[in-house]
């Protein structure tokens, strides 16, 4: 079958600075160019070529031929009216549909992006992975996510959250090389410190993630504090035994220099007794870490309840006594509320 040129175009919002000087010396362009479509790409987001109008029309038509400039279609956008919390649901490309959310802090604004279409990992708590792993988000489609929001609300986004569809770790590569683009003074300049990224856990990319010495935070998908039972709710923990996740998130901290986040779902009757908050006191304490107490959104394909508020709040007062350092996450938009990949997984019931 005869190959259609679009099919091999390059995707030059997924390639950093260094591959665009490269890509454009290949096309017998000098390499300062790079630097000027960069900045129309990353830093004003051009939505296409025809933008760039400091380039040529020779160049730019030539850049149409072999490139595509991939941008997110908004096909739902959900707004909160208690707190401006901003729920979207993209369309790639291919027709996949991934979500994304913006919340408004005083400290600026915070976008959550998904990093793949659908996961694999399996967590029994969470929508995402109820259909399955779909394909990995490319570093562009990453990217389109926060620019898109940036671009829909005119302010700038100061921070970053790896916590919407899909394991990051699990497309390793292309987080990576997403989080440099981000942080990049050529780009949107995100600060590495205010990107986090959020794991279930995949030891030896935590160990990786960790050598490459990024200063983003690292989140950890705890949800149990014993071996036993964070087998019944990850399949992930029947992979790497629960010691050697916190020594791997360790090795992070020592490496990195950046205090680990362990996030803990609370779910009723399933790990908030005090007995479980004692067991987790056994594993922190006197460690400089944070633990982020998260009452579990029902999904409504999984049983799984929130616990009562006064649950929740003895839970955190075990903790405290013990001098770790818990905080209990406030929800927001509790009226678009829906768990992680619910947005995406009720868009695909209706389009079947
Ligand atoms: N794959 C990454 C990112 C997933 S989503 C990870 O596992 O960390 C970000 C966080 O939301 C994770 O801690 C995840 O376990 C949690 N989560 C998923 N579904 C949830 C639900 N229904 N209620 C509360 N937290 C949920």
């Amino acid at each position: 079958m005869e190959t259609k040129k679009s099919d091999i175009k390059t995707d030059v919002k997924s390639l950093n600075l260094c591959e665009l000087t490269a890509y454009l010396e290949s096309m017998g362009e000098q390499a300062y160019r790079a630097k000027q479509i960069y900045s129309w790409l990353h830093k004003r987001q051009a939505m296409d070529f025809d933008e760039m109008t400091d380039l040529s029309a020779k160049l730019r038509s030539r850049l149409k031929e072999t490139c595509t400039a991939s941008v997110l279609r908004p096909v739902e956008v959900l707004t909160s009216r208690i707190d401006g919390t901003k729920k979207y649901l993209f369309a790639l490309a291919d027709g996949n549909v991934v979500e994304s959310v913006r919340m408004k802090y005083r400290h600026g604004n915070s976008v959550c992006i998904s990093s793949q279409a659908g996961c694999r990992m399996g967590c029994r708590f969470c929508a995402s992975t109820i259909g399955g792993l779909v394909r990995n988000l490319r570093p562009s489609e990453m990217l389109e996510q926060i620019y898109r929001i940036g671009a829909d609300i005119g302010e700038r986004i100061s921070h970053v959250v790896v916590m919407g569809c899909g394991e990051p770790l699990d497309n390793y590569e292309h987080f990576v090389k997403m989080v440099e683009m981000l942080s990049d003074a050529h780009g949107l300049q995100v600060s590495q410190r205010n990107i986090t990224v959020s794991t279930c856990g995949i030891v030896p990319q935590i160990y990786r993630l960790a050598e490459r010495r990024l200063q983003i935070t690292l989140a950890l998908s705890l949800h149990a504090p014993s071996q036993q039972k964070r087998q019944e709710l990850m399949p992930i923990a029947d992979k790497y035994q629960l010691p050697e996740v916190l020594k791997a998130c360790e090795y992070y901290f020592e490496q990195t220099g950046r205090r680990v986040t362990y996030e803990y779902s609370l779910i009723q009757g399933v790990n908030d007794t005090p007995e479980d908050a004692r067991q987790l006191c056994r594993l922190f304490r006197g460690k400089n870490c944070h633990l982020n107490l998260i009452p579990v959104n029902p999904v409504k394909e999984r049983p799984f309840m929130q616990p009562k508020t006064d649950v929740v709040t003895s839970f955190k007062n075990n903790l405290e006594k013990y001098g770790i350092n818990v905080t209990i996450r406030r929800e927001m938009g509790r009226d678009i509320n829906g768990a992680c990949g619910q947005l995406r997984k009720s868009f695909a019931d209706k389009h079947e």
